[in-house]
């Protein structure tokens, strides 16, 4: 599972350099990202691409995020926390994201709109003995109100405004990071509730798949 050449620890390791360089510095998020092997989170004929620091297409027009993204997005959820609690992530996809989170939350619940893309990447965290990860079917666009609140929420697909239904689901001291805005214009936002107040931070430009309604 741990890869050897392109896919090996010490090429890994090489990513994680990269990312620093760039700026990631929350060790707690490096550590785990050393860990996490992401070449098994991508069709095998791009595994020799996987610790490249891009984004790569995973099928139904959608991507596996960019490593240094995940880094960041990460780092901005736990602020310095080793670990959180309970937290919503909005768009599966391949599960890499997912795993990342599975190592610093005690409980992860993730939402995939395309139901083809959730059974692959179960089996990625199955294979990773992630067990702490409640997988569904569904637009998260609303979140998921049932396991609310949660001291976290990411979202890897970029709706045009902060969806409302969001923010209500965060417990106190809970922060919601995702992307905002239209192709090309997308910037991270943060929001983090404390007790009724919700205070806003803007971040750096991304590129993330649309966050869609319905399910496929
Ligand atoms: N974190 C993922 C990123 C996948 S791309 C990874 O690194 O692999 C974003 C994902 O969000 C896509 O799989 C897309 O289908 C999903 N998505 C888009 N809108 C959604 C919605 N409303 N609810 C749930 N998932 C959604």
């Amino acid at each position: 599972m741990d890869g050897i050449g392109m896919t090996s620890r010490r090429t890994r390791e090489r990513l994680i350099a990269r990312l620093r360089g760039k700026g990631a510095d929350d060790e707690t998020v490096l550590a785990v990202m050393a860990e996490v092997p992401r070449h098994l989170f991508v069709d095998e004929a791009l595994a020799s691409r996987a610790y490249e620091d891009t984004a790569l297409p995973t099928g139904h027009h959608q991507t596996i995020s960019q490593p240094y993204v995940v880094a960041l997005m990460t780092q901005l959820l736990l602020d310095g926390r080793r670990r959180l609690g309970r937290v919503l992530e909005v768009g599966t996809g391949s599960g890499y994201q997912t795993a990342i989170l599975a190592h610093c939350c005690d409980k992860v619940f993730s939402v995939e709109r395309i139901g083809a893309l959730l059974r692959p990447a179960q089996e990625r965290l199955a294979e990773l003995r992630l067990r702490n990860v409640q997988f569904a079917n569904r637009d998260g666009y609303d979140g998921w109100p049932a396991h609310a609140p949660y001291d976290g929420i990411l979202v890897t697909a970029a709706p045009p405004a902060v969806p409302p239904g969001l923010t209500a689901q965060l417990a106190d001291g809970g922060r919601l990071v995702l992307p905002v805005g239209p192709d090309g214009g997308q910037r991270l936002c943060v929001h983090t509730r404390a007790g009724s107040r919700i205070s806003k931070e803007w971040h750096e430009g991304v590129t993330f798949v649309p966050l869609r309604k319905g399910v496929d």
